[in-house]
């Protein structure tokens, strides 16, 4: 399937999700991850993310997005054979609602290709995907998914097994955005 390029979705003053453009739910089921899940309106977005790290990333975006007004965030939303690089973009319009748009910026070969499944729990043989730069981590390094798989920690003919969250320097990223703003 032909992946739109982009979409967008709109939230109230409560974070419930009141509109989705057109395009959404192809796009979601083109991307893997939670960065973009299916979206039901009426609920709140916060039902939509299932692991807290990444719940508490995104909830620190739309904190900020609201004091400063509009606020950008780059990521990584790989599918199994691209590396996909990503633009969130969310913004405070004039009625209180929030409009949070996803672009695609550009793709590249993932070569070889890594194929990922949501482990349902944290548990050994599952390792860590950050969120928001899709690395993976094997023992204290966050590594490209290339590189892990080129350099045999990704097995071969079954998928990898992750659990999302995000990775300290996506973390500190954000916390560096907070101290500016609050500078
Ligand atoms: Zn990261």
């Amino acid at each position: 399937m032909d992946c739109p390029t982009q979409n967008a979705y709109w939230l109230d003053q409560q974070d419930r999700i009141v509109e989705v453009s057109a395009e959404w739910d192809a796009f979601a089921e083109a991307n893997e991850g939670l960065c973009v899940a299916a979206l039901v309106k009426g609920q709140s977005l916060w039902d939509h993310i299932a692991d807290s790290p990444t719940l508490r990333w995104m909830e620190a975006l739309v904190a900020q997005a609201r004091l400063a007004g509009e606020l950008t965030q780059e990521y990584r939303c790989d599918s199994p054979n691209r590396k996909r690089f990503m633009r969130m973009s969310i913004r405070c319009l004039s009625d209180d609602r929030l409009e949070v748009r996803h672009e695609l910026l550009r793709e590249e070969v993932l070569d070889p290709p890594v194929v990922v499944e949501p482990a349902t729990t944290d548990y050994e043989g599952s390792v860590h995907r950050c969120s928001c730069c899709n690395r993976l981590q094997f023992s204290n390094a966050w590594l490209e998914p290339d590189y892990a798989a080129s350099e045999g920690f990704v097995p071969a003919g079954h998928p990898l097994m992750i659990v999302y969250t995000v990775c300290p320097a996506c973390t500190t990223a954000l916390d560096s955005v907070d101290s500016l703003k609050l500078a």
